[in-house]
């Protein structure tokens, strides 16, 4: 999440995709140090026994490629950076039997790509594991630094700790034979902070992934309790209102000018619209006078005017977050109704962006959460409930969740992700690694998971 002030003084937010919003304020709670010392003997096999067992004992070597992954900078426009960062776990994913490749962008786009890495089986469920490995820091100067077990550093909570506790998980798995026969699918995304465009190009190898999956984990921020298996979509709408220009005195006779208009249609918005908890709109930049320019990113608005003028001009730029596409159409709908009712001697004209789609509940996902929390109290670490999907922003895990059954936040606890203290408790990766490990065998080895909704 950035700041940006306008020349106006406007006040811009931009959310990059994996930022939680609705947090509570101040600290995250952190999990317990290690799961209580011996969970109940007959909730995990043997072999799940040996696969937490060596998930522990290679904690020393994930920090280890945890501090290798965050001092390579890799901020989303690095391109570099990102690539070093994809050949480091290239070599990890290669050890452990999935061919790799590079998903290359054009050089248009000013992103690195993705790591796309398979194995190929037919034995249970084919699994999907959604990783970034780009940072929202630009730039040098965050590197890793221990103190106990809390480590600092940009990417060492988001997510760079939660792509070293998929291949912990992965490492595990394979050492303990449970990947023989597996279907499995790793996409690392290069440009999850600060998605490249067009975004069907840039998402197209993770949805191609997800067409020959069935189930997708993403390795977000996690937390001892929670899991996300419903967010919302996110999209941006643009108002263009005029109106026409002359003396103020005649404001109330001679038509009522852009910025009335804008104001309309806002509050009408606003008053007509607002109630449900799972839609927001959210107009995040207005600008309106006798001239409104853009800046080439877009995200500056400058405006210039008179008192004396009834403004011929107004701009909005706003997002609108929805739990279902259904839900997404039916409130376009209403609120091109609301533009279409101007004051006088106003025009104004509202249009749409497509950007995140929603991921909304299935029975499926609950099956998959339900599943989640077994493995975790199984595992000593207690229940798992779902997050309220407005409380989650969007992610990657979104554009696959029309394909197949997905879940986030299986990666690492931390603090001050996109700011420059972010952090993460080290011994969140042996939680996060030991229950995606033990959930991945279940998925694989266990009895099926009721099949995917189409
Ligand atoms: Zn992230």
């Amino acid at each position: 999440m950035r700041l940006l002030s306008g020349a106006l003084g406007a006040t811009v937010l931009l959310l990059s995709a994996c930022q939680r919003i609705g947090a509570p304020a101040g600290p995250v709670p952190l999990p317990a140090t290690t799961p209580d010392a011996a969970p109940a003997p007959a909730s995990l096999s043997a072999r799940e026994g040996a696969i937490r067992d060596y998930v522990r004992a290679h904690h020393h070597d994930d920090v280890t490629l945890l501090e290798k992954a965050v001092n390579i900078s890799s901020g989303s426009q690095n391109t570099a950076g990102v690539r070093r960062v994809g050949d480091l776990f290239t070599q990890e994913l290669t050890a452990l039997g999935f061919t790799v490749r590079w998903a290359e962008m054009p050089a248009s786009m000013r992103r690195a790509g993705h790591l796309v890495a398979e194995r190929r089986g037919t034995k249970g469920a084919r699994l999907l594991l959604i990783g970034h490995l780009d940072t929202v820091f630009e730039g040098e100067g965050q590197r890793f630094v221990r103190e106990d077990t809390i480590a600092r550093g940009a990417g060492t909570s988001d997510m760079k700790g939660g792509d070293v506790a998929m291949i912990a998980a992965l490492r595990a798995l394979n050492a303990t034979g449970a990947l023989e026969g597996s279907q499995i699918i790793v996409v690392m995304t290069g440009d999850e902070e600060s998605a490249g465009s067009p975004l069907e190009l840039a998402r197209k190898d993770l949805i191609d992934a997800a067409r020959r999956s069935d189930i997708a984990l993403a390795f977000e921020g996690g937390r001892a309790a929670r899991a996300s298996i419903s967010r919302r979509g996110s999209s941006g709408w643009t108002l263009n209102v005029t109106g026409r220009q002359a003396h103020s005195a005649g404001v109330f006779t001679n038509g009522y000018g852009a910025v009335y208009e804008m104001a309309r249609i806002l509050d009408t918005f606003r008053r007509e619209l607002a109630g449900d908890p799972t839609l927001t709109f959210n107009p995040g930049v207005v600008a309106g006078g006798t001239t409104v320019q853009r800046d080439s990113s877009g995200t500056a608005l400058v405006a210039a005017g008179k008192t004396n003028i009834i403004s011929p001009t107004a701009v909005v730029q706003g997002d609108l977050r929805f739990l279902r596409e259904s839900q997404k159409d039916s409130t376009r709908a209403r609120m091109r109704a609301i533009v279409a009712q101007h004051l006088p001697g106003t025009e104004a004209e509202i249009t749409f962006r497509d950007s995140y789609p929603a991921m909304p509940p299935t029975t499926a996902g609950a099956e998959l959460l339900a599943r989640f929390d077994a493995v975790s109290r199984a595992l000593g670490y207690g229940p798992v409930e779902g997050d309220p999907p407005e409380s989650r922003g969007a992610g990657d895990v979104s554009f696959v969740a029309p394909y197949l059954t997905g879940m986030d936040g299986l990666g690492v606890s931390g603090r001050g992700s996109h700011s420059p203290d972010e952090s993460v408790n080290l011994n969140s990766l042996i939680m996060a690694g030991e229950r995606a490990a033990v959930l991945m065998d279940r998925l694989i080895n266990g009895p099926v998971l009721e099949r995917p909704r189409p």
